[in-house]
């Protein structure tokens, strides 16, 4: 009998995760869990892939994306899901981003440096394996290179978005992201709003057309917001997600299908996701 559970939260070596697709559709092998989406930050290199590899050992791959976003001084991740990964908008999308985000590092290199910190781009986009580069790459570059004993220590004491080498990153509005993963096909969900931590956000993006909120996410759990975000997306309509946030060895106490929905959810995801593709 197949599993009812589904984990739309993980990360690969497209972004920030340390697992490439094949290790991860094994490790899901392990779970409980049979539907996943892979929503890698501003990239969607993953899902073709591991679709096809999904199709072959039983694991439903939906198209997945987190979209990173900047609303009134808070950083807003927007998930994407049931989209066309062929999508021509959203693939320029993610080379803007791409190329944003190299540029930040560049950057952000700089500002190391002038701190006492070196190391090379090459070092990072190595690390990233020609993914989304994200801050995690940079401090573990600066971790090898012996420049801090720890990921988190190069997080506190250069890049955190308080740090002195920080940069900010290209963002988009979140009322753009979901006009265009609804453009795509698809449905638009607010990731861990609970890190963002204003519900007058949800309140203001339910306005712009948001479909969904990130219920279950580790970071609920651990705070005692899972019933608070419930009550909220029934109170707005809202479908419920939810999923693990996994990145693999780079945040090692996250196990896939720690948090999980019932696919009863993801249904009702594709429901609205069919509406919405013209035909
Ligand atoms: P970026 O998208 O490049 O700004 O990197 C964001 C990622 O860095 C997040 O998804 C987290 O995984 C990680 N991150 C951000 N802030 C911190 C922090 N204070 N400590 C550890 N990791 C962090
Ligand atoms: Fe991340
Ligand atoms: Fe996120
Ligand atoms: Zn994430």
């Amino acid at each position: 009998m197949s599993s009812e559970y589904a984990d739309l939260h993980l990360h690969t070596v497209h972004s920030d995760g340390t697992a490439t697709v094949e290790e991860l559709i094994k490790e899901v092998l392990t779970t409980d869990i049979r539907i996943i989406a892979i929503t890698d930050h501003d990239n969607k290199a993953g899902i073709i892939p591991a679709r096809q590899l999904g199709q072959k050992v039983g694991i439903e791959v939906i198209a997945g994306i987190e979209l990173s976003c900047q609303y009134k001084g808070h950083d807003v991740h927007l998930l994407g899901y049931f989209f066309d990964p062929t999508n021509h908008e959203l693939k320029e999308y993610c080379v803007r981003f791409r190329d944003e985000r190299q540029k930040r590092s560049i950057k952000i290199i700089e500002k190391l440096k002038a701190h006492g910190v070196q190391i090379t781009q090459h070092q990072v986009e190595a690390l990233a394996r020609g993914g989304a580069i994200g801050r995690p790459h940079i401090a573990q570059a600066v971790v090898d290179a012996g420049g801090a004993s720890s990921y988190q220590q190069v997080f506190d004491r250069y890049i955190n978005n308080d740090g002195p080498a920080y940069v900010e990153k290209f963002q988009i509005t979140p009322q753009d992201a979901i006009a265009l993963i609804h453009r795509a096909g698809g449905v638009a969900v607010l990731a861990h709003p609970g890190t963002i931590g204003d519900d007058s956000v949800v309140a203001h993006l339910v306005q712009h057309g948001l479909d969904g909120l990130e219920v279950y996410h580790p970071y609920h759990v651990t705070g005692g917001q899972v019933k608070h975000y419930h009550i909220l997306a029934s109170r707005y309509g809202l479908l419920i997600s939810g999923g693990s946030d996994w990145h693999g060895a780079r945040k090692p106490d996250i196990k896939i299908g720690q948090c999980k929905i019932h696919v009863a959810h993801v249904e009702k995801m594709r429901e609205v996701a069919k509406s919405r593709i013209p035909h």
